[in-house]
């Protein structure tokens, strides 16, 4: 993914509101192109405690030779990279909804994005390719819903490769507060993720 037309910078925050009618949006949008990977756009709004208000689903424009970056392992033990491993949003899409969102004042939250058949986690790529902060969310589908915030990977002097960026569990709660995994919309109920490169985060 590149992130770089998200809106404003944002303080990272332990929970993510997510409006109801949003998340099933959301959730079956992405999955309508399985088994390939969905993606969408979140807009909502700012601040410490971010709320996501429209679901902007995006086609997934990945293509082979993308940013040069389609050799890098996700840790699915993936050697032929394809839409039902990678996405990527059109970046004319990602100016739409930000001046979309400009007009309704609303901000561009983040991004969300599926892994069927897979877990929800960032992937090393999701994370290499997290060039701005800002909301990760991942549907699995019967694997789990689960959000993160991605704190941007940050590149190297010129010879040492980009950072991936670190992944913050973030809790899903409707605009009331409640956990969304108390109302059986969220089945992620894990309480640690371990990453592809060996470090973990407790959700
Ligand atoms: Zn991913």
């Amino acid at each position: 993914m590149h992130a770089d037309l998200i809106g404003k910078p944002l303080q990272m925050p332990w929970r993510l509101r997510f409006d109801r009618d949003c998340l099933i949006v959301l959730r079956r949008s992405l999955l309508a192109v399985a088994p390939e990977e969905g993606c969408a756009l979140l807009l909502g709004d700012s601040g410490c405690d971010p709320r996501v208000r429209v679901v902007w689903p995006c086609c997934n424009v990945w293509r082979p030779g993308q940013w040069g970056m389609d050799d890098q392992a996700d840790g699915r033990g993936c050697v032929n990279p394809s839409r039902q491993t990678r996405f990527a949003l059109d970046p004319l899409e990602q100016i739409a909804a930000q001046r979309w969102g400009r007009r309704w004042g609303l901000v561009v939250l983040g991004s969300a994005h599926s892994h069927p058949g897979g877990v929800p986690v960032p992937s090393r790529t999701d994370r290499l390719w997290a060039a701005v902060n800002g909301v990760m969310v991942i549907d699995a589908g019967a694997g789990g819903l689960a959000g993160w915030w991605m704190e941007r990977s940050i590149p190297g002097p010129d010879s040492t490769p980009v950072r991936p960026a670190e992944a913050h569990p973030l809790r899903l709660m409707s605009p009331e507060g409640a956990s969304l995994g108390d109302t059986g919309l969220s089945p992620h109920n894990s309480h640690c993720c371990t990453f592809d490169d060996g470090s973990a985060s407790g959700v």
